[in-house]
């Protein structure tokens, strides 16, 4: 059975071409960076060319990428990292509707003593700005957002609140796992124009844009105060210790440059095939609710609900047939927690329960989409069927 992968928020295919650029440094090529033979420099030359392609994608300097060994490990320095490195502000500011990476961080901040204010979201998943204003204060170390919802794709206005954060001089982490690589700003970078946003930290992951998994990234703004997390050697600029892992470095380098190469052509493909799908399903199936703001959504992601359905009920048979999407967040699936962000919009307990996830890559083809078209209808009516 062949499978048809619609979970692109979850994880990405890796690239052939990353692939291929990875395997000398998983194998013949196996020198540590710090070490000073020439076998170790190549690995270091490896690094540092890994380090431009990531800069030149998001349009900064090399000096400001600081390598990570996930997205998550990179959420968690930015928000430990600046919170320790401003001992006399204790208080941060998030949204609701965050990444665990974020959440958690956040939650144990608050343990040890911070105050930690949740923005919240309206119900098409939307922030509003003026709620961020009131809550910043001169206790306030961070503020942490995302730049798009890894459940729902929607965006929120990072400019806006960059502007806010800038004009009391607060800084401001932007979690852009799910924008980096998929939306790219009018001056040609990745996720937006650092030159121009006043963003101070921003994080992004390899492999949700084709690229190995365990790779992240951290953006940090000239003069951004950061004590690190992980101590040890001196790698990163002493600000991420341990030994490189120098094949998921070229494989994210590399993955994010082709990701910038085909932005426009393949996103423009990807969202027609996000809109065939979300469309087709909701014309065939009259309980379909699109769940977060249709107007404001990165590219390749729909959040559909199926009222007083179970998620994971549609989801096991969307999987006998080989279509793998998902019912919110990797991490809580497999939990039958209802998702946070769905709740925290406001939804309805019984859409909540039974909303799935599909996201697309530039992987996806029109013939995937039209065979998970095809199958819906029979699945939805068949788990309806059960119930009556
Ligand atoms: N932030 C967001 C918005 C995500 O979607 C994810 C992964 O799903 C992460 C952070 C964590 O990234 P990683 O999987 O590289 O740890």
């Amino acid at each position: 059975m062949s499978v048809i992968y619609l979970d692109n928020n979850a994880t990405t295919r890796i690239a052939p071409e990353v692939l291929q650029a990875m395997l000398p440094w998983l194998g013949e090529r196996y020198a540590n960076p710090s070490s000073v033979h020439h076998f170790g420099q190549q690995a270091r030359h490896a690094v540092e060319t890994a380090r431009e392609q990531v800069a030149a994608a998001m349009g900064v300097r090399e000096r400001q990428i600081v390598f990570t060994g996930s997205g998550t490990e990179a959420n968690n320095l930015a928000i430990r990292g600046v919170l320790a490195a401003r001992p006399g502000k204790r208080h941060l500011i998030t949204t609701a509707v965050e990444h665990d990476s974020v959440l958690r961080p956040a939650q144990q901040l608050e343990r040890e003593g911070c105050r930690v204010t949740y923005l919240r979201v309206d119900a098409l998943g939307h922030l509003d700005p003026a709620d961020l204003e009131d809550s910043l204060n001169d206790q306030t170390a961070l503020v942490s957002i995302m730049h798009a919802n890894n459940e729902t794709g929607v965006i929120f206005p990072v400019e806006k609140i960059a502007a806010l954060t800038a004009a009391k001089g607060i800084p401001l982490h932007v979690d852009a796992v799910q924008t980096t690589g998929k939306l790219r700003d009018a001056s040609g970078h990745s996720p937006l124009n650092l030159a121009d946003v006043p963003v101070d930290l921003l994080t992004a992951s390899a492999h949700k844009s084709h690229g190995p998994k365990g790779v992240g990234i951290l953006y940090l703004r000239r003069g951004t105060r950061l004590r690190p997390q992980v101590l040890g050697g001196h790698q990163e600029r002493d600000l991420r210790a341990g030994t490189e892992n120098v094949a998921g470095m070229v494989g994210a380098g590399l993955a994010l440059e082709l990701a910038m190469r085909h932005l426009d052509a393949d996103f423009a493909r990807v969202a027609a095939l996000r809109d065939r799908l979300e469309d087709g399903i909701c014309s065939r199936i009259s309980i379909a609710r699109v769940n977060g703001d249709r107007a404001a959504r990165i590219p390749n992601t729909t959040n559909i609900g199926f009222e007083a359905l179970q998620a994971e009920a549609i989801l096991m048979l969307l999987s006998n047939h080989g279509v793998c999407a998902s019912s919110g967040s990797a991490c809580s699936s497999g939990s039958l927690e209802p998702s946070h962000v769905l709740t925290a919009m406001g939804i309805d307990r019984r859409v909540v329960h039974g909303a799935i996830r599909f996201s697309l890559s530039r992987f996806t083809t029109e013939a995937e989409i039209d065979r998970v078209l095809d199958l819906m209808p029979g699945i939805i009516e068949r788990l309806q069927a059960l119930q009556r």
